[in-house]
């Protein structure tokens, strides 16, 4: 697909087009050349680690195919618009994001009287990939291995119950844990007037 149709087809998704979508679509179609991969994959073999959400993060998923529903998109929210893409057969790591100038230059697209808004919305469109992106080589920190992991592997946390899927779990003495009743979570329960809370199943 052109950039022109991708576009259309992100607004269609969004109901609007922004400047954040062109550059998650223009990210995507870099990312497939410089890959040499045939994004929108149909399979699982290119992995992003994507660093925020938002209209950019859907601009990107839309052109490489990779979701969170294939597994194939990973958010470590930093809230920047940047991905690392990964060729989980080569284990080839590229951390893509903007240009530091970008922003200026876009307003040398826009016809006189634009809006910066609107600067942005037609120069990224219309910048050259170089202009757009730097693209750094880098090492995962945890390799790609083990954020695939191993799909389809089931735990059973001792603490709360709960089953833990895809590895992981953590084990501790020989139990299995959840990662929140290992370390601690994004929640802590709390109690439901009238009701205890559950309790816990074995103290650590
Ligand atoms: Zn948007
Ligand atoms: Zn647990």
């Amino acid at each position: 697909m052109m950039l022109e149709q991708l576009l259309q087809e992100t607004a269609r998704q969004h109901r609007h087009l922004c400047p954040r979508q062109v550059l998650g679509v223009r990210m995507g179609l870099m990312a497939g050349k410089t890959f040499q991969a045939s994004f929108p994959q149909s399979d699982k073999r290119y992995v992003i680690i994507c660093e925020t959400d938002g209209c950019f993060t859907d601009g990107l998923s839309m052109v490489t195919n990779c979701t969170v529903g294939h597994r194939t998109l990973r958010i470590e929210d930093y809230g920047k618009i940047a991905a690392t893409v990964i060729d989980t057969e080569t284990e080839r790591a590229l951390r893509f994001s903007p240009g530091k100038s970008i922003r200026k230059l876009a307003q040398e697209y826009a016809p006189p009287g634009s809006t910066k808004w609107q600067g942005y919305l037609l120069g990224y469109q219309q910048m050259s990939e170089e202009e757009l992106f730097v693209v750094q080589p880098v090492k995962l920190m945890t390799s790609i291995r083990s954020i695939v992991s191993m799909p389809g592997r089931k735990a059973m946390c001792v603490q709360c119950g709960e089953e833990i899927m895809n590895d992981r779990h953590i084990m501790n003495n020989g139990y299995s844990y959840c990662k929140p009743c290992f370390s601690g979570g994004y929640y802590e329960p709390i109690a439901i007037a009238g009701e205890a809370l559950a309790p816990m199943q074995l103290s650590m």
